[in-house]
């Protein structure tokens, strides 16, 4: 049985919080507790919580992480560079989370965060992407050395996903990364100088 998947947008950013839930075991891991902690509990009901883990340390995905970890306590798991905050573990690219029967792998994805992690679902075609990529373009980069690292994370991570992939992203739906594929090969493939910022994948 696959794993369920419960999301929550909180706080004044919405910012999908997610809940990965081991149908079997009920046990369950929180992906981002953003704010909102009362809402994070509905979320977390009924599961046996196991972890709390970190896309990365922007404070809208991490506004609830005390009170959430101090109500839960669970181990906290983020990237080694992960800033301001302790983490329990630290998770190196490849590294695996099991859950009950099921495992998430995490893929370090730097560009809009030194820090930003992905997870996706062991023989499965979800992964929860924080803010690197949206259906509409790439995380926000403050430096152009940034913006470049994003396009090296694209290149390298992002495009070596299946097509069959179902991003989960931080902030709005989740997409088929089939769908963005040729713009992201597109965007990658232009000149974009020394930008940095909000990009679309039109650009
Ligand atoms: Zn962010
Ligand atoms: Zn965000």
């Amino acid at each position: 049985m696959e794993m369920l998947l419960r999301v929550r947008a909180v706080g004044p950013w919405r910012m999908n919080a997610y809940v990965l839930v081991c149908p079997a075991t009920m046990q369950s891991v929180l992906i981002d507790p953003g704010d909102e902690p009362r809402a994070l509990d509905a979320l977390l009901e009924g599961t046996r919580p196991a972890a709390i883990l970190l896309t990365h340390s922007h404070l809208d995905h991490t506004g609830a992480l005390e009170v959430m970890r101090a109500r839960l306590r669970v181990p906290v798991m983020a990237h080694p560079d992960f800033a301001g905050l302790a983490v329990d573990r630290a998770l190196a690219d490849g590294d695996s989370i099991a859950v009950g029967e099921h495992r998430l792998i995490a893929h370090h994805a730097p560009g809009h965060t030194p820090d930003q992690v992905c997870f996706s679902v062991e023989q499965d075609e979800r992964i929860v992407v924080g803010d690197t990529i949206f259906e509409g373009g790439p995380g926000k980069t403050w430096s152009s050395e940034d913006f470049r690292t994003t396009l090296d994370t694209l290149r390298r991570v992002i495009l070596a996903w299946p097509d069959e992939t179902r991003c989960y992203p931080g902030h709005g739906g989740p997409f088929r990364l089939a769908d963005i594929r040729g713009a992201v090969e597109s965007f990658i493939a232009r000149d974009h100088g020394r930008f940095c910022g909000d990009a679309t994948w039109g650009m």
